[in-house]
């Protein structure tokens, strides 16, 4: 064992920085500092920070409330198990407490202490003394069996280095760095604390509690906070939280430093909440600089147990940490430790170095002075918690760390020293680490409050956190106030924490605000908190926080922005007025060509009717009647079959109509082309000639509107004038519709030459004249028709409407410049539908124009017949007149 420490020792002054320290300790082993010391069978060591870190010096003079209660406490528990006649009967406890001074480099020079008793058994054969005589050893020190220590974890890092080379179990009652569950760096490191990676878990938690996104982080040098602002740093990382700025405070940080750093904070404005992984004693500069900053009110403090519970910390700063919500590990106060305070007295404590200081600061009083002086203790005075002596918050751990020991040596002694009482050989040189993993980690045991005390394989204790929040309890008092607990999940209603006196509301730490609904969050890459809301455009949905989508043509986002839906088609509606107006000239005007057609059949055979050419009547009053009934088409629903029809109707009935027409211009202007040039009748003027040439003429729309049907298959589609609506049309482009009008307008050219050509023949009750003003009046129609058409393209209704319109217009100036002055003499002068009339008007219209050539402006080709060729005998005159009325 001895060899075994000594290997270990001369590998690590070889390897160490530590070298020189070992060695002037070994020669200064009397001059080191003073401390606690207690004989006993069995030694413990106790390394705690009973002063502050000095700011020159390595300590300072200013006692830490924390250390010197944890020294008491390890007192308190090595008293009791002492007394205690079941837990280690016969064997006594020593304590060897040294003060750290809240520094590691000097918390490793005091720990050369513990491994005093391990070097003075060294082998000292390859040593002489001056005299030659071989060396002998002087002063026997007893090896420390374990250490309790130390509080700061850079402290119980740097000792547990120099104790895993001499093998000596540690158990730290306060330091959680996360780096001391590393079992290959602290080979025989146990506390009874958890690590923080537990405790930033809780934080985090609390920082989500209040929504707080966006935060301001200071932490201490050193494994403590570097570790935990690591880890915090980690975590918040995934959790979505953002660190606006985090600064680290040096070990020597001055007042400047800490001002500028605070000041750079404040210029992060909205990441109001502040997470402290600091120190005490750095906590307490962060808060003075933020009172000396008079930023009280400008952070929200969120304290790691660096901080913890500590009035004493907060002393003079109450209103600037006003509102902190701090955190502190879980246990329960002893009663018997706060007993063991009050009773204690500088006179009766002398065992404690330090307890005079202690006492003088606890009391701010002077001992070593005239009673009778201002500043004289009391005798009276007890570290009662009425006095305001309150317990610190690790002491249950300091306690749990001792029984640890005295039930793991308990356990030794039942298994090496079976049967004896007292130390047996065996167990005095039982092997460290040995002893660590065998016994130590293997405790468990109900401890002093009556929780469960034990470690896990990596020598950590449970995790459990109390939330503080330090608040204004009354009038100029301030205290900590229990607000949550954190045991795997954090239990903390946010209404329970008091910000500041005059308002519990949570304050906000956040980058950006949240974006409205329909707004996309614009951010750097790698950002989570801060960003632009920029809104999507009102035909896009949002895929998430950060992107729209285009819903589509035809789609349109819901309101909540997370879908789309199909916008509703419009078509034309029977009940609007655009479908109304039409539909009733359509009707209107349908009525009448019935109407006109009835009158036409039931006069079937008197002149007017027969001299209008019956069959072409009948087929062009069928012309308008279609194209009246278009309008329906143009109105319905669009489908196939609508579609279809709608593209053969229009152009069938106007074809119809301008067919009919044209073939009976044509024919009188041939009739009276010929009747200029010869006797001989023109051809193709009987009417079924007349017929098949009308139907000749509009097959050619029919077989043009077949190959239109065939190349462009009729159907519907939709149309998108705006993102908003979807209007269902049919399947034709506009242009192609008016390429399908093309060889209608060419018949209503050439019949309106023709019109022009015969309009002063008075033929036929002046029918010339009527087909001239009825193709005038369609031409301006058309012409009108065309940029009226275009022109309203995007007003689906309003182009149905004009075309509807147009449509029967052509239709109505068809029906009544033909139609009417024919009814008007049926209805109204039967007397001129005779037979005679025809004859006697067109006689008089020769006699009239007789001598200026009558062949051109004779009424009726029949007549036409008679005056060009006046010597015709009378049976072909009369044959003529009753063919004609036959033909027309
Ligand atoms: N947890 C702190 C650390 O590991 C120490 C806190 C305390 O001493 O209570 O440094």
């Amino acid at each position: 064992m001895m060899k075994q420490n000594f290997d270990a020792m001369l590998k690590f002054c070889t390897s160490s920085t530590i070298f020189g320290a070992l060695f002037a300790a070994h020669i200064f082993q009397g001059a080191l500092g003073s401390g606690v010391k207690i004989d006993g069978d069995v030694i413990l060591g106790g390394l705690f920070p009973v002063h502050e870190k000095g700011e020159t010096t390595s300590c300072s003079s200013t006692i830490y409330n924390r250390g010197i209660q944890r020294l008491e406490a390890m007192l308190y528990a090595v008293d009791l198990i002492n007394k205690d006649t079941t837990l280690l009967p016969y064997v006594s406890l020593g304590v060897n407490i040294l003060d750290t001074c809240s520094k590691d480099t000097y918390a490793l020079n005091q720990s050369l202490e513990f491994i005093r008793g391990s070097l003075d058994a060294m082998d000292v054969s390859g040593l002489e003394c001056s005299d030659k005589k071989p060396p002998r050893v002087k002063y026997h020190a007893k090896p420390v069996k374990g250490v309790i220590g130390g509080s700061y974890s850079s402290v119980s890092q740097q000792v547990a280095n120099l104790f895993r080379l001499f093998r000596i179990p540690q158990i730290s009652p306060a330091s959680t760095a996360k780096a001391l569950s590393d079992k290959d760096r602290f080979e025989f490191f146990a506390r009874t604390v958890p690590p923080d990676t537990f405790q930033v878990r809780a934080l985090v938690d609390i920082l989500q509690v209040f929504n707080w996104s966006y935060v301001s982080a200071i932490y201490s040098e050193g494994s403590y906070g570097e570790s935990g602002f690591d880890e915090f740093h980690k975590l918040s990382q995934i959790r979505n939280i953002c660190i606006a700025l985090a600064t680290k405070i040096p070990h020597n940080a001055n007042h400047n430093f800490l001002d500028s750093a605070l000041r750079s904070h404040m210029k992060k404005t909205t990441a109001t909440a502040m997470v402290l992984f600091t120190r005490m004693d750095d906590t307490k500069k962060v808060l003075e600089a933020a009172g000396r900053l008079g930023a009280a009110r400008h952070f929200h403090w969120v304290g790691s147990d660096g901080w913890g519970k500590q009035r004493h910390l907060v002393e003079g700063l109450e209103d600037v940490a006003e509102g902190a919500i701090t955190i502190e590990l879980t246990s329960k106060p002893v009663e018997g430790f706060n007993q063991h305070m009050k009773s204690l007295t500088p006179e009766g404590n002398v065992r404690n170095p330090w307890f005079v200081e202690y006492w003088e600061t606890f009391f701010g009083c002077h001992l070593n002075t005239r009673p009778t002086e201002d500043l004289a203790c009391d005798p009276d005075f007890r570290l009662s918690v009425q006095e305001g002596f309150q317990q610190d918050s690790k002491v249950q751990f300091v306690v749990d760390g001792v029984f640890a020991f005295a039930h793991a040596l308990q356990a030794l002694h039942d298994s090496v020293c079976r049967g004896q009482t007292g130390m047996c050989e065996q167990m005095r040189r039982y092997d460290g680490g040995d002893f660590y993993r065998e016994y130590l980690l293997k405790v468990n045991f109900t401890n002093i409050v009556g929780s469960q005390v034990k470690f896990d394989e990596r020598g950590d204790g449970p995790s459990r956190y109390t939330i503080y929040n330090f608040r204004k309890i009354s009038h100029r008092t301030y205290n900590y106030t229990v607000v949550g607990l954190w045991d795997s999940h954090l239990d903390l209603d946010p209404m329970k924490v008091v910000f500041s006196e005059n308002s519990s509301e949570a304050p906000s730490s956040v980058c950006s605000h949240p974006c409205k609904v329909g707004e996309i969050k614009i951010m750097q890459q790698g950002d989570t908190c801060c960003w632009i809301c920029t809104a999507c455009k009102p035909y896009e949905m949002m895929v998430n926080q950060s992107a729209c989508k285009d819903c589509g043509p035809g789609w349109w986002p819901h309101d909540n922005m997370s879908s789309c839906y199909k916008l509703p088609h419009r078509y034309m509606k029977w009940d609007t007025l655009f479908a109304l107006v039409p539909m009733a000239i359509s009707c209107v005007g349908s009525f009448f060509t019935l109407t006109v057609i009835g009158i036409f059949l039931k006069y079937h055979d008197t002149p007017v009717v027969k001299a209008s050419g019956r069959e072409l009547s009948y087929m062009l009053l069928c012309g308008i009647l279609i194209c009246y009934l278009n309008t329906f088409l143009l109105i319905a629903t669009p489908g196939v079959i609508i579609c279809a029809c709608q593209r053969f109707g229009v152009g069938f009935g106007f074809s119809l109509i301008y067919s009919a027409l044209l073939t009976k211009t044509n024919r009188i202007s041939r009739i009276f082309d010929s009747a200029s040039r010869s006797a001989r009748r023109p051809g193709f003027i009987s009417p079924k000639s007349q017929v098949i040439i009308t139907c000749f003429l509009v097959s050619i729309q029919v077989a043009a509107t077949i190959v239109w049907l065939i190349l462009e298959e009729p159907g519907a589609r939709f149309e998108y004038p705006s993102r908003r609506e979807v209007i269902l049309k049919c399947r034709i482009k506009d242009s192609s519709f008016m390429v399908s009008l093309v060889y209608n307008m060419v018949l209503i050219t050439t019949c309106t030459i023709y019109a022009i050509k015969t309009r002063k023949i008075p033929e036929n009750f002046n029918e010339s004249k009527f087909i001239g003003f009825t193709m005038y009046t369609t031409c301006i129609i058309w012409l009108a028709f065309v940029p009226i058409y275009f022109g309203t393209g995007n007003t689906f209704e309003v182009q149905i409407t004009t075309l509807c319109i147009s449509i029967s217009l052509s239709a109505t100036v068809a029906l009544i410049c033909l139609y009417s002055p024919k009814i008007y003499i049926i209805i109204y002068q039967p007397e001129k539908n005779v037979r005679k009339l025809t004859m006697n008007s067109a006689i008089y219209k020769k006699s009239q124009t007789h001598s200026t050539g009558a062949s051109f402006d004779q009424g009726s080709d029949s007549v036409r017949f008679q005056a060009a060729v006046p010597s015709t005998p009378s049976k072909t005159r009369s044959e003529g007149t009753a063919e004609n009325e036959s033909f027309l």
